[in-house]
């Protein structure tokens, strides 16, 4: 009997690069002990095949700060919290969380494929949840129960991270619930590990009922290969409307050219800017912070050089809303 061998993407993502120490070589760039001490607060995880699209020798790569520990993210400012969203409070405990009228967002797992040194999830407590650890019953009850869900986002952590046969499982669950008439994923997987937009996973995104939408993440242009755009065809071709949300990234995307660039490159992949994030305030990314006021004439210059539709939402969560608050830049005088 021939043993069945794991899926390529599963393959590519035990390969990652997990030792800074290999990733800084891979790079020719020299040792750094803050690395070290950087990743034992959050370990460091990046695919091989996104470490192939940085720069070698430039220590300020726009993918490669987005990943690589700095000893800044041992600084623990004081405005900078474990909980910027609020969100412990709101959990139901069995994954479902409802900030939003007629959405809900589904923590399918911690897991992720790359380890993004902003991400506001780095301190989540993600092993509470009933829903990551594999049991849906408790999240599916609740969402039977609620007919004023319309939408469901399967978020993380990287819903991707799930084997095919658990998501196929899940998204059949969710297309028998008549109301739920939207199931969106929240991954950046196709951006950091195409591979993972295989044939298995497009076997079960193709046949659901619900209108389907993928939000990647992808924050600057250079993430987008060829590799990249194809995996984006592919979920295209399931019937899925494809969206981008960056987070705004001092170091990374915090100029007008690097944001008119990644409009350009993800419309070219097929792909519309939804959502440019300010950064939450999460303890040990406060290196990255543009200050609102910059990130306002960043944005106004962008939308003087774009088609309107190329223009993402410059958008901050505040615990309490409802809904992410839209921060206006065309008209006030601020910077
Ligand atoms: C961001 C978010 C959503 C989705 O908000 P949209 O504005 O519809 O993209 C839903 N639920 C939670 C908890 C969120 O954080
Ligand atoms: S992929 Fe998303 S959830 Fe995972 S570490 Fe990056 S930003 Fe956070």
């Amino acid at each position: 009997m021939i043993a069945r061998q794991p899926p390529l993407w599963q393959r590519a993502l035990a390969e990652a690069v997990t030792e800074p120490a290999e990733l800084r070589a891979l790079l020719g760039l020299g040792h750094d002990p803050g690395a070290e001490s950087a990743a034992t607060l959050f370990p460091l995880r990046v695919p091989r095949g996104f470490v192939a699209r940085m720069r070698p020798n430039d220590p300020n790569d726009p993918l490669l700060r987005q990943v690589l520990p700095v000893e800044a993210e041992c600084d623990s400012q004081v405005l900078f919290s474990t909980d910027p969203l609020g969100e412990l409070g709101l959990r139901g405990g069995d994954g479902v969380l409802q900030k939003y009228h007629g959405r809900a967002l589904l923590i399918a797992t911690g897991a992720c494929a790359v380890h993004c040194r902003y991400c506001f999830r780095r301190h989540f407590p993600y092993a509470g949840e009933n829903a990551a650890a594999g049991n849906w019953g408790a999240a599916l009850a609740h969402l039977r129960r609620a007919p004023d869900i319309r939408e469901v986002i399967l978020s993380g952590g990287d819903p991707l991270s799930l084997a095919d046969h658990k998501l196929a499982r899940l998204a059949d669950a969710l297309d028998s619930i008549a109301h739920v008439q939207r199931l969106r994923i929240h991954t950046r997987q196709p951006i950091v590990l195409p591979e993972r937009v295989d044939d298995e996973l497009v076997v079960w995104l193709s046949r659901l009922r619900m209108r389907k939408l993928v939000v990647v993440h992808c924050n600057h242009a250079n993430e987008i290969d060829s590799t990249v755009r194809r995996a984006l065809r592919k979920l295209s071709a399931c019937g899925a409307t494809l969206l981008n949300q960056s987070v705004l990234l001092r170091g990374v995307n915090d100029s007008t050219g690097a944001l008119v660039d990644l409009s350009e490159a993800l419309f070219a992949a097929g792909v519309l800017p939804y959502y440019l994030h300010l950064l939450d305030p999460v303890q040990g990314a406060a290196h990255f912070d543009v200050p609102e006021a910059r990130a306002r004439a960043i944005m106004r210059a962008v939308t003087a050089r774009l088609p309107g539709y190329l223009v993402p939402r410059l958008a901050r969560e505040e615990a309490g809303r409802p809904a992410k608050t839209v921060l206006p830049v065309t008209n006030g005088r601020c910077t």
